[in-house]
């Protein structure tokens, strides 16, 4: 069982965001939030009937938005079907807006090639039951085959992070290696809801808190904002990201009928 919603009843926060149809911006992490987590990372796909309500949200409510730790590529194939949603990839290094190409951070492209020798390095370092994804601008180390090698793997990270000048973003059975920086999913979030009365975001792990926060800071500079933090939590999650939220569901497959109770009270 999720646990319960704090403060703001669900029924307050549904109605509140209704009242702000048309204003308000949708955002959505990936893997765990709209797509439940499999051992094999190339084979997750987006739970049944997410695609169809995120499109209807899209159209009646209010942008939608995904921000992933994954390759803006990969996620716009994920939501071939959503091509007027915008896609952050890469904890916002990556953004493909609608009708465009995929656009880097420029504080990222230096980065390439040190990420391409850590990769190979990685491969060629960690033992057997780790795997290495390599993302371009970032490098995620997975050991949820082998849990018995986290503090290895972490440590790992540790060591290249602090030799390469790099940022190490801990995750579900995942370390991953980013370049030097400010750009995160907090900072996606301060720019994409300029000139939006209402944003919502929907995370279900560590990283997904930058995101957050970002609303709870928006919301104390502007009384009017309401921001909606939305788990999707599970044990893996941690404690932070569930006391942190407004409301929670329990698995990805649960996101849709949140949504459609959220649709169900719009205009
Ligand atoms: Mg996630």
């Amino acid at each position: 069982m999720a646990a319960p919603d704090t403060a703001r009843s669900r029924a307050a926060i549904l109605q509140l965001t209704a009242e702000r149809a048309g204003h308000c911006a949708f955002f959505f992490d990936f893997d765990g939030t709209l797509a439940p987590i499999q051992e094999d990372p190339d084979t997750v796909h987006p739970a049944a009937g997410i695609v169809e309500v995120l499109a209807e949200v899209n159209r009646r409510l209010g942008k939608v938005v995904i921000v992933s730790a994954r390759p803006a590529d990969f996620l716009r194939q994920r939501f071939a079907a959503l091509p007027d949603v915008a896609v952050f990839g890469l904890y916002g290094l990556e953004v493909q807006r609608p009708g465009g190409l995929v656009e880097t951070d420029p504080s990222a492209a230096p980065f390439v090639q040190v990420m391409s020798d850590l990769a190979d390095r990685a491969r060629a370092e960690l033992p057997a039951g780790t795997r290495v994804e390599y993302k371009r601008l970032s490098v995620a180390v997975h050991y949820r085959n082998a849990p018995h090698l986290a503090a290895e793997v972490e440590q790992w990270g540790k060591q290249r992070a602090s030799d390469l000048g790099l940022r190490v973003q801990a995750g579900r059975m995942v370390v991953e290696l980013k370049p030097p920086g400010q750009r995160d999913k907090g900072s996606v979030l301060r720019e994409e809801t300029e000139g939006h009365s209402c944003a919502w975001y929907f995370g279900d792990d560590v990283a997904d808190l930058r995101a957050f926060d970002a609303l709870t800071a928006r919301e104390e500079a502007d009384p009017d904002f309401v921001g909606v933090r939305v788990a999707v939590a599970n044990a893996e999650s941690g404690h932070a990201l569930i006391e942190a939220a407004d409301i929670h569901v329990d698995a990805p497959e649960d996101v849709p009928a949140l949504l459609r109770a959220l649709l169900d009270q719009a205009p």
